[in-house]
């Protein structure tokens, strides 16, 4: 046995939140392996314990300090335990995550993630606590970690932060002002993944759509680059904002081979008057000619949207609004949430008048909604052959093989495992809201 691998600390990752989020997350666990970590498939035996928790909503919150509370008896065997927090909640709470938790040593804002590693080896040494949030609204230095957790699908981060201020988010004021990184480095890093192999990548940021490199590169010009990149056959993007989203976006989905047709475009509410408060900087008619334009533009492409319930104020009338749009357009799925206030925020000045129950029906009859026009939307593809990128094998039976349509939908199909990260053929022969079912032909 090597003798050195003993010694390095073992650390379980555990994320809670969206895509960047576990891109952060993949990063960090990179740089750790890199400076002589290891990573841990289970608590039980890590040296380390690092969350990663979204503070979007106020669930993933309690989430998080729950499962830190579970940690008690293991931290009473096992002193010498390292509890590491990282992520927008580290960001929020500062030092009172520690108040709120004693079982916490380290607290590292997203800024501060590069260097973990010495903090965690300050900590295990010293048995001290540190708090690291100083580096709150500062660039990230570009450190190419290899670790990546798929084999063939990659998340590539192209910026950070957001300068929108939607009245209910709490994104710039933890993550900061948009900072986009330099084309130079994406295309490094999405080359390089194309050379260990990877087929397909999702460029990730709080609004994509307004990337700017300081080249004077957009992010039209960035997809048309990473279009050009030998091996990639599968380019994706998330999240577009409304207000930044138009025909040449659209048409540069159409024109470039690799990009997928599908695109994630927030709706949050069909009211006019809830839009306003939230401070979305669209009406219902403009995202509704946007949606048009779009299925115009690229036809057979995908269209998701996020949806917000019970939004202060918000009466039967804005919701059946809502309710009305959804239908309109014909999403292909949704995310719906309940609203929850977040503190600094300035939709967290006004009254949480929704009360939960009807905000807990309403997210009821979206998801009942959202789930019939699903259904209709993918019946539309019976009998038509598809490509999927195979994703894996279920976990049910081993005959049966995952995967995704280049409009990101789930489809399900027998074939030989051997098929696992290459594009196959399929007809689709049924269809529920959720996936498709195919067979193979090509
Ligand atoms: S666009 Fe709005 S909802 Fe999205 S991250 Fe920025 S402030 Fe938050």
């Amino acid at each position: 046995m090597n003798k050195e691998k003993t010694c390095q600390p073992k650390v379980f990752v555990k994320t809670f939140g969206c895509q960047m989020n576990m891109r952060d997350s993949e990063h960090v666990a990179g740089i750790l392996i890199d400076n002589g970590f290891r990573l841990s498939g289970t608590m039980d035996d890590a040296d380390v314990i690092l969350f990663n928790s979204c503070s979007v909503r106020k669930h993933a919150e309690e989430r998080l300090f729950g499962n830190i509370a579970c940690l008690k008896g293991l931290k009473k065997k096992r002193p010498g335990l390292v509890i590491a927090l990282m992520g927008c909640t580290a960001q929020a709470y500062e030092g009172k995550a520690m108040d709120r938790s004693s079982l916490i040593d380290i607290v590292c804002g997203p800024g501060n993630e590069t260097d973990l590693p010495r903090l965690i080896k300050d900590v295990l040494k010293k048995r001290c606590h540190i708090i690291a949030v100083d580096k709150f609204n500062k660039k990230r230095p570009e450190l190419f970690p290899k670790y990546r957790e798929h084999k063939f699908k990659a998340l590539v981060s192209i910026s950070e932060g957001c300068d929108n201020f939607c009245s209910y988010c709490i994104v710039p004021y933890l993550r900061g002002r948009e900072r986009s990184r330099h084309a130079r480095d994406i295309i490094r890093e999405v080359k390089g993944l194309a050379g260990r192999g990877f087929k397909e990548v999702l460029l990730l940021g709080q609004n994509v759509n307004s990337y700017k490199a300081e080249c004077g590169k957009d992010f039209i010009k960035l997809l048309e680059d990473v279009n050009k990149i030998k091996g990639i056959e599968r380019i994706r993007f998330m999240t577009s904002h409304p207000k930044d989203a138009h025909k040449e976006l659209f048409r540069a989905m159409r024109d470039l081979d690799k990009v997928c047709e599908h695109l994630h475009l927030p709706l949050q509410s069909g009211s006019d008057r809830i839009l306003k408060l939230m401070n979305r900087r669209y009406t219902s008619g403009k995202y509704l000619n946007l949606a048009e334009e779009y299925k115009r533009i690229v036809p057979g492409g995908s269209l998701t949207t996020d949806i917000i319930a019970g939004f202060p104020s918000e009466t039967d009338s804005d919701f059946k609004k809502t309710c009305v749009i959804m239908k309109d357009v014909g999403f292909d799925s949704s995310y719906t949430f309940k609203y929850s206030p977040r503190e600094r925020t300035k939709a967290s000045e006004l009254a949480d008048d929704v009360p939960d129950d009807v905000k807990a029906s309403r997210l009821k009859s979206l998801s009942e909604l959202q789930c019939g026009i699903s259904e209709e939307r993918n019946r539309r593809l019976t009998d038509k052959v598809v490509e999927v990128l195979v994703e894996g094998v279920s976990k049910k039976d081993g005959e049966i093989l995952t995967g995704r349509t280049g409009t990101n939908k789930p489809a399900v199909f027998k074939g030989s495992r051997s098929l696992v990260g290459r594009s196959v053929d399929v007809e689709i022969e049924s269809v529920t809201a959720y996936a498709l079912r195919g067979r193979i032909v090509r």
